[in-house]
């Protein structure tokens, strides 16, 4: 009686075993559902990952390029930024071909580029709006002008000052058409014209601090002459437009063109 109630248990038990496995297996493949989902979560996190890196890859070329100036300019004559000094000479027989006459009060006839001298008569009106009343005496120099120029020089004074006063032909920063000399009231030379001390007159005052607002630079400034090859000039402005003007004036006052633009200067070769 005994073993046939253990053997009845027995079944009873392997029945219930029986049910309880076949319940776990009918809910497996319901899990087995869950599983594909979650799986495909973890593709998505991995798709951002390599669209957030190329992004990245893209953000580092961008700080490159730098703004270089084309040497070219130095000594393309139809460039603004066209050089005149010891150690670069103008073409032989260079004349600009767009001079015109400026409209500022001048001493003699004078002649600029045409981007001068617009610039120039802009700066003459509003100088006279403060009170200041600009005034060129020389503007624009032929080769021919600037030889009979210098050779008056040297004849006077030997050619050893002469190069110190006056520029050889070809090496004119007036035979740019770009540059102008001022002077204060009737331009003769009374110590005031041509001389340092126009630093301290009312024109020579103005132009130091706002020429530059008008596209023109101090070209022979103070302690400068190892680097533009002449003493200082407080009456020569020379035109390089307003962007440049501005910037070598932030840089300072008595800033070369020589030493912005890291252009050759100084004394002739020979
Ligand atoms: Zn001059």
């Amino acid at each position: 009686m005994v073993r046939k109630l253990l053997v009845g248990i027995l079944v009873v038990l392997l029945v219930l075993l029986g049910i309880s496995l076949f319940g776990f297996l009918s809910h497996k493949p319901e899990e087995e559902v869950n599983e594909p989902e979650l799986t495909e979560v973890e593709p998505e996190v991995e798709i951002v990952e390599p669209t957030e890196s190329p992004e990245v890859i893209e953000e580092i070329p961008e700080p490159e390029p730098e703004p270089t100036i084309d040497p070219s300019v130095f000594t393309d004559t139809d460039s603004l930024l066209v050089v005149a000094n010891k150690k670069h000479k103008l073409p032989d027989g260079y004349v600009p071909a767009d001079l015109v006459q400026p409209d500022i009060a001048a001493t003699a006839y004078c002649t600029m580029r045409e981007p001068a001298a617009v610039a120039i008569a802009e700066m003459a009106s509003a100088a006279a709006e403060e009170g200041v009343y600009l005034k060129i005496s020389s503007a624009y120099r032929g080769e021919d002008y600037q030889r009979s120029l210098y050779n008056g020089y040297s004849a006077s004074y030997g050619s050893e000052t002469a190069d110190t006063i006056s520029s050889r032909p070809g090496y004119s920063d007036h035979q740019t058409g770009l540059a102008a000399d001022f002077v204060e009231g009737d331009g003769s030379l009374n110590g005031i014209n041509f001389n340092q001390s126009f630093e301290d007159t009312a024109s020579g005052n103005w132009l130091r601090e706002h020429a530059h607002e008008y596209g023109f630079i101090m070209r022979y400034p103070k302690g400068k002459q190892d680097i533009t090859g002449y003493a200082y000039e407080p009456w020569h402005f020379r035109y390089v437009g307003v962007d440049y003007a501005t910037a070598i004036y932030e840089e300072d006052v008595f800033m070369t063109f020589e030493e912005y633009f890291g252009v050759e200067g100084g004394d002739y070769a020979e």
